[in-house]
């Protein structure tokens, strides 16, 4: 049996997986700003999903940021995190190993353990919503990195830049340009808007754009475009088997198609013809539950590729 615990700014959700199958599932609320009480609140979690389960289980912990080498929590939204040594303070309090990954790379290990990447040898796991993140697993294995940032490319900047794309909307992390400012959510409302004069969300500009509006039409022919571009510099420095996406912008139907035809205009030694790139783009299969199914995940996954 394996736990896995999303650790969000809001909630903290916990599951026990049994091979793919979900035995039970607990949602608590934060609490926010105390580290204390947030440690409390996990081992009393764990505590009651074995109770549940009626057994024990392997811990995984997804969070919304990175542990750095030193062991200490580094860049989470949940800003109480910061800088405290989770992974050490859960395993003096529960008396086991714990393994703790950041949600990115949680939802790509999800999906390569029974997901839309199920068995497939790399995946790159892309989740674009109110941000960009991304991870990457490597034969059932997440890929930490030396810096604990494998997979985050959405603040390089966007490539192959058409003149009127530099440098870019300014990004919270400084720079300007970032991947980040153009797919993720806010990044396609900011975009329209600056095209049309009308401030929509994603949603509202896709089914314009399905019912043949013209704005809206142009607005995600450049995210696809965009998109194409991102992801055509991840096949040709990685060369994944498959792109999952997840979150809010994987609803948008038409990337599927659209992007990977485009793709093979950027990808090396492509002839610009999209069955030349073996790469495939898939939606997630879990969706939002793919935080918590990736922790649980991240105890023997390689299992789940035999
Ligand atoms: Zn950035």
């Amino acid at each position: 049996m394996r736990i896995g615990i999303d650790l969000g700014g809001t909630k903290i959700e916990g599951i026990v997986l049994d091979g793919s199958h979900e035995r039970a599932r607990i949602r608590i609320d934060t609490p926010r700003d105390d580290y204390e009480a947030t440690l409390d609140a996990i081992v009393a979690l764990i505590a009651n999903l074995e109770t549940t389960a009626g057994t024990a289980a392997t811990v995984g912990i997804g969070i919304p940021g990175t542990i750095a080498t030193s062991g200490l929590v580094k860049n989470a939204n949940s800003t109480w995190l910061i800088g405290r040594p989770l992974r050490r303070d859960l395993e003096a309090r529960l008396g086991r190993s714990v393994r703790i990954a950041n949600d990115a790379n949680c939802f790509a290990m999800s999906e390569a353990a029974d997901g839309a990447a199920a068995r497939a040898e790399v995946v790159f796991g892309v989740i674009v919503g109110t941000g960009t993140g991304a991870g990457i697993v490597v034969r059932g294995q997440v890929l930490t990195g030396a810096n604990g940032i494998a997979g985050e490319w959405g603040h390089n900047a966007l490539p192959w830049p058409d003149d009127d794309e530099r440098p870019g909307p300014a990004c919270y992390c400084g720079k300007s340009g970032c991947i980040e400012t153009f797919l993720s959510g806010p990044g396609m409302t900011t975009d329209h808007e600056r095209s049309t004069g009308r401030r929509e969300l994603p949603r509202e500009i896709a089914s314009s754009a399905d019912r043949g509006e013209r704005g809206a039409v142009a607005t995600i022919e450049r995210y696809e475009r965009r998109m194409a571009r991102a992801l055509a510099s991840v096949i040709n420095l990685l060369d994944p088997d498959i792109i999952v996406l997840g979150g809010g912008m994987s609803k948008i139907d038409r990337l599927y198609d659209n992007v990977p035809r485009l793709w093979a205009q950027w990808v090396f030694a492509a002839t610009g013809e999209a069955p030349d790139v073996r790469t495939r783009l898939a939606r997630a299969k879990h969706g939002d539950a793919s935080g918590v199914r990736g922790a649980a995940w991240l105890w023997e996954a390689s299992e789940a590729l035999k």
